[in-house]
């Protein structure tokens, strides 16, 4: 059977990460099915403009699960649904553990009773919690500072588990920043409510923030705020189907990190804002956020041995940019 045949169920798939997975998915040839709730996910997108089907619905709903996987064939699972809001995890984190973790497991039991073993995971920097050198590398201690991390870790856990118990083979891929939107503007970052920093500049700039917060400029850094490794989304998308091909190919179970490699500060990310839009961004210069690290920059250079992936838009303009084509699209 050629890999392209393959049918890959994609968790998640209405949002940020999940929508550019599929589009890139289905654009390689992939037959692609959606799961999603829809609370954080677009039924727009997927109707409008990746017109997969889309099976609306929860990973912790055992019964759906179960019907799904004996009404389709499936090879494949890529698993994008998950809370990601650092903050509310720390003040709501019952929320985190049950749709995170016990939803994850759920999903991993059905597909073991439906003999599916191949699973492609969106794991987070965040499992490192503050890093001990930088770049990081996969084998950086893992010691999560929120909730959200620790239920990250604890699925990568489950996942090495089940591994030795059940064969199932996984690739979990650990993002850095993700950024950006799809260079044609079809798709892009539409959370509610916004938390990350480049789309909150960007509805600064369209006029729908008073300011920019920026939140610490006394950190030991050359500009004194703190500095992400911001790695377009479609990159990250093209990272998927190569660890899913990986895995079709008989690969065993792996661990990347998935980052651009070049750190950006803060004020250079507002800076590459003004350059791009033209307009003159205000800020305010606030307090640290509780619980951010200095600096988090990551090692990709197993991704790009072992999965032979590139990234393809290393600039911060350009991911910039793309992201400001969907804005002006999306929330004029
Ligand atoms: N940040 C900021 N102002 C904001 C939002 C974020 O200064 O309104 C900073 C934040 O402190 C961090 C960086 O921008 O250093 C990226 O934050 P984001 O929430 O986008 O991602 P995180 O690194 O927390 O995953």
């Amino acid at each position: 059977m050629s890999l392209q045949k393959s049918t890959i169920l994609v968790t998640g798939g209405a949002g940020y990460i999940g929508s550019h997975a599929v589009l890139a998915l289905h654009q390689a040839g992939y037959e692609v099915i959606i799961l999603d709730n829809l609370v954080y996910g677009h039924r727009d997108l997927v109707e409008n403009v990746l017109q997969v089907e889309l099976i609306e619905g929860d990973i912790e709903d055992r019964q759906l699960l179960d019907h799904t996987f004996k009404t389709h064939h499936i090879d494949a699972v890529m698993h994008f649904s998950a809370y990601t809001y650092v903050g509310e995890s720390v003040t709501n984190p019952d929320k985190y553990y049950r749709n995170n973790v016990l939803g994850t497991l759920t999903l991993l039991e059905a597909m073991r009773e439906a003999d599916i073993n191949k699973f492609v995971f969106s794991s987070t920097c965040a499992t490192y919690g503050v890093p001990k050198f930088i770049p990081l590398t996969e084998d950086h201690p893992q010691n999560p500072i929120n909730p959200y991390g620790t239920t990250k870790l604890m699925v990568e856990q489950i996942l090495a588990d089940f591994d030795i118990a059940y064969g199932l083979k996984s690739v979990r891929f650990r993002y850095f920043n993700a950024a950006g939107a799809n260079p044609d503007g079809l798709l892009g970052e539409d959370h509610n409510p916004e938390s990350h920093l480049i789309p909150l500049v960007l509805q600064t700039a369209l006029g729908k923030r008073e300011y920019i917060s920026i939140f610490g400029t006394d950190y030991d850094t050359a500009d004194g705020t703190c500095i992400r490794d911001y790695i377009h989304v479609s990159d990250l998308a093209d990272a998927h189907v190569l660890g899913l091909e990986y895995l079709l190919q008989g690969g065993e179970s792996e661990v990347f990190n998935l980052g651009n490699g070049n750190g950006f500060s803060v004020n250079e990310v507002i800076t590459a804002a003004q350059e791009v839009t033209g307009i003159n961004i205000p800020v305010k210069e606030c307090d640290r956020r509780l619980g951010d690290s200095p600096v988090l920059i990551g090692s990709s250079e197993k991704a790009k041995n072992i999965l032979n992936w590139q990234p393809k838009y290393t600039s911060i303009q350009e991911i910039v940019a793309h992201a400001w084509r969907w804005h002006q699209k999306r929330h004029k």
